[in-house]
């Protein structure tokens, strides 16, 4: 039973170079929160072992000798946020529609940069593109993963899938000479067979996942912000297909039918769902389909509505409408118990200010401490990442990050992270 003396010279090596390589770090977090238990757990050892978690302690452990450790014993410590709703690499402005004739799309890469940058600081460790053109957002997201750029991990429905007129149909608003007739390469669909088509050019555009423009939305050149834009059979083809490729179905909607229709063709999630009915609700609550609120977007066009000029005439009227509504559909899906994953719009309003978006869950009724597992837990379920993302665990990818104070007390708090480690990697600290 022994082994041949070249097997063990190997054997002994390889435990020496794992065990003598690398340093590991040691984070004393003040208040730690455990957002499996919703509970917070004091003085509190975290040990990250290159990416990874290696282990928590329950109490505060020196470091080894070569190990670095970092005192956040003043803190609030807990996962990385995830934004299940972002369009990293535009920003909404009073510039946009014309911006969209002058500018090429290395132009809108080069500020994605700093949207990233600004994501990643101030707590958002991971994103998730909800429509971004030109491929620009895969390659954002292989560019921050190859180290080029600061920001946090990406998951991009790529291009958003519309109805030809429909709210993600980019040639909306513009002349006959320059609208012609996008197709489902381009994202817009009219038949089952389409959306087949559809789904398959977001797989080789490198995406993650599948954006559906269920309704008609505020900010698109079009007169609806609500009308339903899919038949039932197109959504159902479009998840079926994207099942093939591992893609979960993410649906913008606005209006009550276009909603009922995409929660029955079996999306994963409904964005905004500003006329969601109780109807649609226990729809949702029965088959586990997440609500994405993004209460930040409809109070930023509610607001830039009263700016004159900064929308056109089309847009102005419908983010009047339906900007102020959100944060109370939020209020009713929470008290009604329809799953809820934190989700901001980010590129509507500005990035960065992703946060606020605690506050106005908050305010609207939910504990923070449901805010922040909606950010956390919750959020890396609807992405399909809870072995490796979403909680402060053993084996985990370490993505920590802390408050100065306590966001649990004091909503404000939220606004302050001062420490943020992505993957094992500090990009920030107090
Ligand atoms: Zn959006």
């Amino acid at each position: 039973m022994f082994a041949k003396p070249a097997q063990t010279v190997a054997f002994l090596s390889a435990v020496l170079f794992v065990g003598t390589l690398e340093a590991a770090t040691y984070i004393h977090a003040g208040r730690l929160v455990d957002v499996n238990a919703a509970e917070v757990l004091e003085a509190q050892t975290i040990i990250v072992e290159e990416d990874r978690i290696a282990g928590i302690e329950p109490r505060y452990v020196a470091p080894g000798a070569g190990d670095e450790l970092i005192d956040l014993s003043d803190a609030t410590v807990m996962p990385g946020w995830i934004d299940m709703h972002v369009h990293i690499a535009s920003e909404q402005s009073p510039r946009r529609q014309v911006e969209a004739f002058t500018k090429d799309p290395a132009d809108f890469a080069f500020r994605s940069v700093a949207y990233a940058e600004r994501t990643l600081m101030v707590g958002f460790t991971t994103v998730r593109d909800l429509g971004t053109g030109h491929s620009l957002a895969q390659s954002l997201r292989d560019a921050i993963a190859e180290g080029w750029v600061v920001g946090p991990r990406i998951f991009t429905a790529g291009k958003s899938i519309a109805t030809t007129g429909g709210h993600a149909d980019s040639s909306n608003g513009r002349n006959r000479a320059l609208a012609k007739d996008p197709g489902p390469i381009d994202g817009v669909i009219n038949s089952v067979t389409d959306a087949y088509k559809g789904v398959r050019a977001r797989y080789k555009e490198k995406s993650d996942l599948i954006k559906i423009t269920a309704t008609g939305g505020v900010l698109s050149q079009a007169r609806s912000g609500q009308n339903p834009q899919f038949t039932v059979a197109e959504i159902e083809a479009i998840v079926t297909a994207a099942r093939d490729y591992g893609f979960k179905v993410a649906a913008h909607a606005h209006g009550t039918e276009g909603m009922k229709r995409a929660v029955l063709g079996g999306v994963d999630s409904i964005e905004h769902g500003t006329y969601m009915s109780d109807e649609v609700m226990r729809l949702m609550k029965r088959r586990g389909t997440y609500y994405v609120p993004t209460i930040v977007a409809g109070r930023f066009v509610a607001e830039k509505a009263q700016v004159p000029g900064y929308f056109s005439e089309l847009v102005r009227p419908k983010a009047a409408a339906i900007g102020p509504l959100i944060q109370a559909t939020f209020a009713r899906a929470y008290k009604a118990g329809v799953p809820i994953a934190f989700g901001t719009d980010t590129g509507v309003s500005p990035h960065g200010d992703n946060w606020k978006e605690f506050l106005y869950m908050v305010e609207a009724g939910m504990p923070a401490m449901e805010a922040i597992v909606s950010a956390t837990v919750s959020a890396a379920d609807l992405l399909g990442q809870t072995a490796e993302l979403g909680s402060i665990e053993p084996g985990k990818l370490a993505d920590i990050i802390a408050t100065d104070g306590n966001p649990l007390t004091d909503t404000q708090a939220f606004g302050r992270v001062h420490f943020v480690m992505k993957g094992g990697a500090v990009f920030k600290r107090p």
